[in-house]
């Protein structure tokens, strides 16, 4: 972050501002907001500052600026026209170790202003750090249409609370969700419409219910959940309101930061990635902390690449759980396997190509790979490969041995549907080649069927050409 964001209590103290211009009236207007005891300094005063005098308290000074306007300020404001009126400012407020903020110079500013969604005492400030105002108005403008004007109430209401269940609800976990469920349930439905004495009765009842629960842990639970190949916009909704409310993620190498980065922030994050041949934490371990940590009460988040029942032992996770009687959910993803054919455009299934498609893993066990090759060999027949990049030279010659036509398209998808996909394309006697010569990394999924030909007509995606 270029910018730490905070909001400042400004009420009754000082602030200055030198100018009087459209810019010095809106920042007036944010800090009269804000309740600060507000001085202008400006030769004259603007049309806009004249405006904002019959609304609002602030001394207005018609002078230059002096040193001692800045004494007891918390922060300041240049927004004269005059640069070196601004460079005073500025270099005043330096020496006083006073924070300061000059127009439209975020260079010369040690806080910039935001632009605000006013819902309060619920506030929303949106920076992007001066490189795109354009940008902040049209997310200001989705905001503002999107959050109702009673947030502002709900919060008000739920604030006038927060003592009272704190006192009654130490344990943190279940104070959460005590509050989640106020604020997404009727008591906030109530306060919406401004049926205040309802909501009140219903917070009552809801506070009765708290008192006589006690102060257990609330039960936790696991959430399986597949994210898909990797572009963060194939999750599902669900997918997405689970990562939003989870104490605790466990994930893998599979997942990347844009996924990631969706989690709810302050969730604890727990790495329990595989590397080949070099486990860090075993199936074992991490069935064991899925149960420790629901057992605590934690809302356990397990992401899982693609899907969690497509290769992803997402079925041996719950075995564990559901033999500790501990509960859970299952999310599906889109499968490495369908992201990836739509994303390099290559149909799985074709009325003209095939009317059959087979999932295998082409991972070796003891050194072998275990496939029915009869089965994997039939006409009109797609095959798709998970794991098989290691492999690769090993599959193809396991289809060519049992009798496949050589000139069978192959295409190897590297990185499928993130920004790095890389397709490349051949046939089951050459991706071989090209493959190494293109040095392809994990994640890479292997396709082999007449299907793959469609691709010529069909990529819309790629944005990294093959190699080759
Ligand atoms: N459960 C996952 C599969 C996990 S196995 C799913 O449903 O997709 C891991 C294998 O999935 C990788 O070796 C690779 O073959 C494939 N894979 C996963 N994500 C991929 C991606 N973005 N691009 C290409 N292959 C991918």
């Amino acid at each position: 972050m270029d910018h730490l964001p905070i909001f400042l209590d400004v009420r009754g103290k000082r602030t200055l501002i030198v100018g009087n211009g459209v810019s010095a009236a809106r920042k007036a207007d944010l800090v009269l907001r804000a309740g600060s005891d507000l001085t202008i300094v400006a030769p004259e005063p603007g049309e806009e500052l004249a405006q904002l005098a019959e609304s609002y308290n602030f001394k207005y000074q018609s002078r230059a600026l002096v040193a001692s306007d800045l004494a007891g300020c918390v922060i300041v404001f240049g927004c004269s026209n005059d640069d070196s009126v601004n460079q005073n400012l500025r270099e005043l407020a330096m020496a006083e170790g006073i924070l300061v903020n000059v127009s439209d110079k975020t260079e010369d500013c040690d806080f910039i202003m935001p632009a605000v969604v006013d819902r309060t005492p619920l506030l929303i400030a949106i920076s992007s750090g001066g490189t795109s105002p354009l940008l902040v108005r049209m997310l200001k403008a989705r905001f503002e249409t999107s959050i109702p004007a009673a947030y502002g109430r709900l919060a008000e209401f739920a604030g006038s609370y927060r003592d009272r269940i704190k006192a009654l609800i130490p344990n943190l976990t279940r104070r959460r969700r005590f509050w989640e469920a106020m604020v997404s349930g009727p008591v906030a439905e109530h306060v919406f419409s401004n049926q205040l004495e309802e909501a009140e009765t219903l917070m009552g009842r809801h506070l009765e219910d708290a008192s006589r629960a006690g102060d257990q842990p609330p039960q936790g639970e696991v959430y399986l959940v597949g994210t898909g190949p990797g572009d963060p916009d194939l999750l599902t909704f669900r997918a997405l309101r689970l990562m939003q409310q989870a104490d605790v993620v466990l994930y893998d190498r599979l997942i990347g930061d844009g996924i990631l980065n969706l989690v709810r922030r302050d969730a604890q994050r727990i790495y329990v990635g595989k590397l080949k041949h070099n486990h860090t934490v075993s199936q074992e371990e991490i069935g064991r902390m899925l149960i420790d940590l629901a057992k605590q009460g934690k809302r356990v988040l397990r992401l899982k690449g693609g899907d969690p029942f497509v290769f992803g032992r997402g079925g041996e996770e719950i075995e564990a759980l559901s033999e500790n009687g501990i509960a859970f959910q299952v999310v599906p993803g889109v499968t490495a396997a369908s992201g990836c054919a739509a994303y390099a455009g290559i149909p799985l299934t074709h009325r003209d190509h095939a009317q059959a498609c087979v999932f295998v893993t082409g991972h070796e066990k003891d050194g072998e790979l275990h496939l029915n090759w009869n089965s994997l060999i039939q006409p009109r027949q797609t095959v798709v490969l998970y794991m098989g990049l290691t492999s690769l030279a090993a599959i193809t010659r396991g289809f060519l041995d049992h009798g496949a036509d050589p000139q069978t398209p192959a295409a190897v998808i590297e990185n499928g549907t993130r920004a790095g996909q890389r397709v490349i394309c051949g046939t089951l006697e050459s991706p071989l080649d090209t493959t190494s010569r293109a040095r392809v990394k994990s994640p890479a999924l292997i396709i082999v069927g007449s299907v793959v030909s469609l691709r010529d007509k069909l990529s819309w995606f790629d944005n990294r050409p093959a190699e080759d």
